[in-house]
């Protein structure tokens, strides 16, 4: 069976090459040539003596998911539906989605195929966990778009970790292929441009708390009370909101960044000023910013909030002084066929995703 090189890191590629016999600095130069250089096929990696490239071609692979499907938004967003490969007799698919704006790009992507959480507001919790992705499967959601729009790129990439699953439930996976990412001689982001969405699994941001390197942390809040959040996210109950403000307040943001709350505003649910007088007390003494998400009429049992409740309540939480975004949809057209990530938002050049 070749030994799939997708995913790994540059330790473990030069441990490869040294198995194979051949010096470590090879493993450093395939690292290269994938994540930086996006060369999927050994012969391209023309730095490799051709030797090399031929016993790689034979023994070794690099496996990108398949897109079944690639849905094209109005507005310049790709959607890719890509093929796993299934387990024990599992097939897995997910969704990544390509957002192109004028000085950026953000890529939306997936950590698990489907997912265990069970947020009532997410078509993703219909389908329960199906697996967790690798970190080759996770990197490969960046890698291709980027590579499918090289001739066109913005100077800058922004990943969020918001499709389908919940990161910090496939911790290690997720973080082998963050540390690719933010590594410069990897996929080269920066950290400042690359942001993972959690539900609010408390034992996952301390962990993430204690990583040297790690991308910026998003939280998907919802709700102004604990009766309110454990209606709409059921791991409010392992996890509770004095739990999570408390994992929020230990955690050690570095001096350029902000923990994002995304609230999801279901009309008459958790839209009323009373709501979002009780974020603003519960975000108090945070480094925090807001991101509001007017539901989006869809399949779910859930209202649009009225426009002037969501100016009331951005209003509230504006001269408390938290900066908060209303976020207008993007790539809405395609999402509507997409029956899998719940929201995608974007607005002033920054995107959110509800994941
Ligand atoms: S919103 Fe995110 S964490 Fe919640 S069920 Fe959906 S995919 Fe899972």
């Amino acid at each position: 069976m070749p030994a799939e090189l997708l995913g790994k890191s540059r330790d473990e590629l030069r441990a490869y090459c040294q198995a194979l016999g051949e010096p470590a600095y090879r493993g450093a130069q395939i690292y290269h040539a994938l994540y930086a250089g996006r060369r999927f096929d050994f012969a391209q990696m023309t730095d490799l003596p051709a030797e090399l490239r031929a016993r790689l071609a034979k023994e070794a692979r690099i496996s990108l998911p398949r897109v079944v499907r690639r849905y094209t938004s109005t507005d310049g967003s790709v959607r890719y539906l890509l093929a796993l490969a299934a387990e024990n007799a599992r097939p897995a698919s997910v969704e990544a989605v390509f957002m192109p704006s004028e000085d950026r790009q953000t890529i939306c992507i997936s950590t698990q195929a489907g997912c265990a959480v069970d947020c009532h507001f997410c078509l993703t919790a219909e389908l329960g966990l199906i697996r967790n992705l690798s970190p080759g499967e996770i990197l490969a959601q960046v890698l291709l778009p980027l590579e499918e729009h090289t001739e066109r790129l913005a100077p800058r990439t922004n990943v969020v970790l918001m499709g389908q699953g919940e990161p910090l439930l496939n911790y290690d996976a997720v973080m082998a292929a963050v540390r690719i990412m933010l590594d410069t001689e990897g996929v080269g982001l920066s950290a400042k441009h690359v942001t993972l969405s959690t539900s609010g699994i408390v034992t996952g941001m301390e962990r993430l708390a204690k990583e040297a390197v790690r991308p910026k942390l998003a939280i998907s809040l919802s709700a102004s009370t604990d009766e309110q959040r454990d209606a709409l996210m059921p791991i409010n109950r392992k996890y509770p909101l004095a739990k999570l403000l408390e994992a929020c307040r230990r955690y050690p943001l570095r001096p350029w960044e902000r923990l994002t709350f995304e609230y999801v505003m279901l009309g008459e649910v958790n839209d009323s000023p009373e709501d979002a007088r009780r974020v603003v007390r519960l975000l108090a003494h945070l480094r925090a910013k807001v991101n509001l998400i007017p539901w989006n009429p869809g399949e779910l049992p859930y209202r649009e909030p009225a426009p002037e409740r969501v100016e009331e309540f951005r209003r509230v939480l504006a001269e408390k002084g938290l900066p908060v975004f209303v976020r207008t949809s993007r790539g809405r057209d395609v999402m509507a066929a997409c029956g899998q990530l719940a929201l995608i938002e974007v607005v002033s050049g920054q995107s959110s995703v509800i994941s």
